[in-house]
């Protein structure tokens, strides 16, 4: 049976980071770390015309994620959603209008889906991640953390489809270019989810219900895309976890849209 139950990642990297999200009857964008033109550009080379998106979700102020939000949200004209610490912290301007502050941690009702929110341990004022939920189907949105809490594992159960931060390898940070104190702030509890930690949580978390496990977020200085995909996929074979198809994000294009 076809669906019309879609995801679709504009991009996902520290240069950037958007996802598209429908049930067929509610549009949604995922963060704004693209330009309004790129953005537009690459939901169009998708088939989805911009001006069908009901509303906006960001996820915390980093310019990685709210890059585009302004000249977005002007131009749409659609409700913003995103704490009111995050809200707080940007550059004033005219898009204010459209903000609808939230909790985190709350359960929102946005068109036909229902959105749960939840607080991310990373070095934002007051960063979530999100679970998105329609007829049936369940999605969640998680980059940018520096652990996996018990509180995030719980919501992220039983997703169908699951982006999910696999931003460095430990190995490759080590010896990489960054400067100690960057190194530090990356692998502290509040910065980034490494390939390790994935695998860990591929073996403790995943079940036979999630068809689709993209990693993204994945930085262009410590980690490789084969590196990443190989280290999951290890992961998924002990677990043997067959159903699963697994999808790295390339860190700056567009995914191919997903179908649940
Ligand atoms: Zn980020
Ligand atoms: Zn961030």
């Amino acid at each position: 049976m076809s669906s019309s139950f879609r995801f679709l990642i504009l991009a996902s990297s520290s240069a950037g980071n958007s996802a598209y999200l429908t049930d067929g009857h509610t549009h949604l964008l995922v963060d704004c770390g693209l330009s309004r033109r790129e953005t537009f550009l690459r939901l169009q080379n998708a088939g989805v015309d911009p001006d069908c998106i009901d509303a906006i979700l960001i996820s915390h102020e980093h310019s990685d994620h709210v890059t585009g939000l302004g000249a977005i949200a002007k131009k749409l004209k659609k409700p913003v959603y995103l704490t009111q610490a995050t809200a707080n912290s940007l550059e004033p301007g005219a898009e204010q209008q459209y903000f609808q502050p939230i909790a985190a941690g709350s359960l929102l009702q946005i068109g036909t889906f229902s959105v749960q929110s939840f607080s991310l341990p990373h070095d934002a004022v007051d960063p979530v991640g999100y679970v998105f939920q329609s007829e049936g189907r369940k999605v969640g949105v998680c980059t940018d953390l520096g652990y996996m809490p018990d509180s995030i594992r719980f919501h992220l159960q039983d997703c169908d489809l699951l982006l999910l931060e696999s931003n460095h390898d430990l190995e490759m940070l080590k010896v990489g270019p960054y400067p100690w104190s960057l190194k530090q702030r990356v692998m502290s509890r509040r910065g980034h989810l490494s390939n390790d930690v994935v695998s860990q949580f591929i073996l403790d978390d995943l079940t036979l219900r999630t068809r689709h496990l993209i990693l993204g977020h994945l930085s262009e200085q410590n980690n490789v895309p084969a590196l990443a995909h190989m280290v999951a996929a290890q992961a998924i074979e002990r677990r043997g976890l067959g159903q699963l198809e697994l999808t790295v994000a390339e860190p700056r294009k567009q995914s191919v849209t997903f179908e649940l």
